[in-house]
Formats: structure tokens, C-alpha cells, sequence
């Protein structure tokens, strides 16, 4: 897996949302406000307790937004949605896995991010650094 996610949130067993039984796929939703709430609330007190190790008061650490946080959405095969939408970051009220809604999910997921990578024929570097300058012996 080399996409980069944003942080995602496990919550509970690795049971289907349908029926419960094991699962063996998952993806990922955005929280509801409460879910959020609630999870800015355990990063607070786990940062505030590392400040104290620390010996530190100074914040200048930035906080989660809801952007940087999903939750996982986990189904067994009976119940999966298609690989397709699963690659997919889907709403917070997302109702898969739903039977009714089977293989799609009931929402309208946010597009894959396209990942930016810069590519090295743009990199301008000095010349001594081309791939043809190096030692070959
Ligand atoms: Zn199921
Ligand atoms: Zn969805």
C-alpha cells in the first residue's frame, strides 16, 4: 500500500457492520461530528498527559481536522462493497455495509485523491549531479 491515507480510526472488532461476523475487507468513512468530537477529545488528553511527561506547557502542536481522520468500515464477504467504491473514502453517513445498497454503498464517495509525486524529470539539479556524472569505476 503506498497511497497515504489520512489517519484512520479502528474502532471496536474486526466484525462486519451487517451481521457481525468476521470480516475480511474494510474502508474508510468520514466521522460524524460526534465521532470527531469525540476522537479530538482522546488526542487532547493523550497529548496533554505526553506534555506533562515532557515537562512541557508550551501548544504549538496543530490539531486533527476532520480531513485528516477516517474511520474504518469493515465487512465480510457476503456484505462487501465493490473493490471499486472500497477504494473510495466515503461520507459519514455512509449506510454501508447495507444489503440494500449492495455492491454500491449508499453514498456518493469523495473521488481517490490523486497523489502528487514530483516527478525527477522536473528536478533541476547541479550538474555534477546527473545520472551520466557519476563514478564508474
Ligand atoms: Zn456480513
Ligand atoms: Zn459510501
Amino acid at each position: 500500500m503506498t497511497n497515504v491515507h489520512p489517519a484512520v480510526i479502528s474502532v471496536g472488532e474486526a466484525t462486519c457492520g451487517m451481521c457481525g461476523a468476521g470480516a475480511v475487507v474494510q474502508w474508510c468513512r468520514r466521522l460524524t461530528a460526534a465521532e470527531f468530537a469525540a476522537h479530538l477529545a482522546t488526542v487532547k488528553e493523550a497529548r496533554s498527559r505526553d506534555r506533562a511527561d515532557r515537562a512541557t506547557s508550551v501548544d504549538l502542536e496543530l490539531w486533527p481536522t476532520s480531513v485528516d481522520v477516517t474511520m474504518a468500515v469493515r465487512a465480510c464477504a457476503d456484505h462487501a462493497i465493490s473493490l471499486e467504491a472500497a477504494a473510495q473514502i466515503h461520507s459519514a453517513d455512509c449506510p454501508a455495509p447495507h444489503q440494500d445498497h449492495l455492491p454500491a454503498c449508499g453514498c456518493r464517495p469523495e473521488p481517490v485523491p490523486v497523489l502528487e509525486t514530483p516527478s525527477a524529470a522536473e528536478a533541476v539539479l547541479p550538474p555534477s549531479w546527473s545520472a551520466n556524472s557519476l563514478p564508474t569505476a
